[in-house]
């Protein structure tokens, strides 16, 4: 570490649970909500596989692409709407996807870590994902939360770390962002003036055309240790 650590940013989505069983679970969940209460609408979807018509609405609509909030709902408003339901119906099947969104199995060290990590440092969530931190139930670990949805754009972009940074309040230099993804998180965070930690949690090879991150750690835990060590602490 270069510099003291002051606050610490953490990415969500892959970094503190999996992401890809809970989108998937979601999905089916609202599916089934539709084949029950608007038969019509489910086999709209179920022709034309939801995943395609998301893809196909970003690809239209490239400047929502990171508003997931906002393709999902437009998706299921649309397809309520051609089927004679008013646009509600779409509005209560997304409540439907969200509520599944944020039931989430968060990866074993994260309690701890978040514990452990919350009692040295404020920490800010930034996500390009429309989790819910308080439906996740982790709200009370984080002073604040930064979504891509509300700041206008995502991670990498210097803006959305910008908005995190003066959440922290403390300079740039002095937080250490953490995240899954070598590209948007810790590429960005770098970029923003950050220092960087990547969280290797599948022992990946780091991308050859990426300047490495500050730290490698393979989960919270090691995150903690080693937080810990360089700050001198026995644990
Ligand atoms: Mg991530």
């Amino acid at each position: 570490m270069e510099t003291p650590i002051e606050a610490i940013c953490l990415d969500l989505d892959d970094t503190l649970w999996p992401i890809s069983p809970v989108i998937r679970r979601a999905e089916q969940v609202t599916l089934d909500w539709l084949v029950v209460n608007y038969p019509d609408i489910a086999s709209q979807l179920i022709q034309q596989d939801m995943q395609q018509r998301l893809a196909s609405f970003t690809q239209s609509f490239p400047q929502y692409s990171h508003d997931m909030t906002h393709v999902r709902r437009s998706l299921l408003s649309a397809l309520a709407v051609q089927g004679g339901h008013s646009s509600q119906v779409g509005e209560d099947a997304f409540e439907v996807f969200f509520e599944e969104r944020n039931r989430v199995d968060l990866y074993l060290d994260v309690l701890p870590a978040l514990a452990w990590l919350s009692a040295r440092y404020p920490l800010v969530a930034v996500t390009n994902g429309n989790a819910d931190l308080r439906m996740v139930g982790l709200d009370e670990f984080f002073v604040a939360s930064v979504q891509a949805r509300e700041v206008g754009t995502p991670k990498p972009q210097k803006k959305i770390f910008d908005v995190a940074v003066e959440k922290a309040g403390v300079p740039h230099a002095h937080i250490l962002h953490v995240g899954d993804d070598p590209h948007t998180d810790v590429e960005g965070a770098r970029e923003a003036g950050m220092q960087t930690a990547w969280v290797n949690r599948k022992a990946e090879c780091w991308p050859a055309n990426i300047a490495p991150p500050g730290l490698v750690v393979s989960d919270l835990e090691e995150l903690s240790l080693r937080l810990g060590r360089a700050a001198g602490e026995d644990q």
